[in-house]
């Protein structure tokens, strides 16, 4: 699905990422993980366009991606962040309808398509009434889940979603978007820094560290490694 080769990025004199080469398979989910500022979030940020790299390429279905077809490439990508990223004055039915209402959805279809989401992701329907303020911890990230697949994306990108959230609403989100994941058979790329979290998700997981890919392979391999 994606395939990066020799990417470096920098920030002034600040490594970001430091020749990454990655190969992420359609329909697996990989997990992205390692210290803070390993670059976790910027390979995330790289692949669906929100930044570009200095020196290497990124690839979407074999294609090097471009600024100029990036609105079409997004469409085809969710893309989530801690707590949601939800815009505070929009309900949740607000924000999920931002994007779908620029590419022309009546009000009709994005309830129904919002409804539909809500069933899939266990939240009640009218919590999407509701502002981001009003929304517990755990209701705001399956809004930001919803949000991201309102249009029916092939990828998701998920950094930190699960980060902000109590031990136990997070096990619970965490089981319930595992089974998402494999019903709905997208391909998942997930950053946290949550060791666990990454082997109970992943077919892969990537350890990174100061921007370069320390270790890759099955959670199994990884962590029985001595
Ligand atoms: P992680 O997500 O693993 O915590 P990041 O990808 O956010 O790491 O950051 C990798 C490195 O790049 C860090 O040293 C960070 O400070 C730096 N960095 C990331 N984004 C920027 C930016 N916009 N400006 C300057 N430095 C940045
Ligand atoms: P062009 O129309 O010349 O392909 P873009 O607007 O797509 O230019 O990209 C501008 C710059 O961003 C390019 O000069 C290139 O350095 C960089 N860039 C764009 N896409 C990629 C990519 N997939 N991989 C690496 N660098 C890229």
């Amino acid at each position: 699905m994606f395939d990066l080769h020799q990417v470096h990025r920098r920030y002034g004199a600040t490594v970001g990422l430091d020749g990454i080469d990655l190969r992420i398979a359609p329909g697996e989910t990989t997990a992205l993980i390692g210290p803070s500022g390993a670059g976790k979030s910027t390979l995330l940020r790289l692949l669906i366009g929100l930044e570009w790299p200095d020196a290497g390429e990124v690839r979407f279905e074999g294609e090097r991606l471009r600024r100029d077809a990036l609105l079409a490439h997004r469409r085809r990508i969710g893309y989530v962040i801690q707590e949601g990223g939800l815009f505070p004055h929009l309900d949740a039915i607000g924000n999920v309808g931002l994007l779908p209402r620029t590419l022309g959805w009546s009000s009709a279809r994005i309830e129904a398509r919002a409804a539909e989401l809500a069933a899939l992701c266990r939240l009640p329907a009218d919590a999407l009434r509701r502002y981001p303020a009003e929304l517990s911890g755990g209701q705001r990230q399956r809004v930001g889940l919803i949000r991201a697949l309102m249009l029916d994306p092939d990828v998701l990108l998920l950094d930190e979603p699960l980060g902000a959230l109590d031990p136990i609403v997070r096990f619970d989100l965490q089981a319930e978007m595992r089974a998402l994941f494999e019903r709905l058979g997208k391909t998942v790329v997930l950053v946290t820094h949550d060791v666990a979290e990454a082997a109970w998700f992943a077919d892969t997981i990537v350890l990174l560290r100061d921007g370069r890919i320390v270790q890759q392979g099955a959670p199994r391999t990884l962590l029985d490694a001595p």
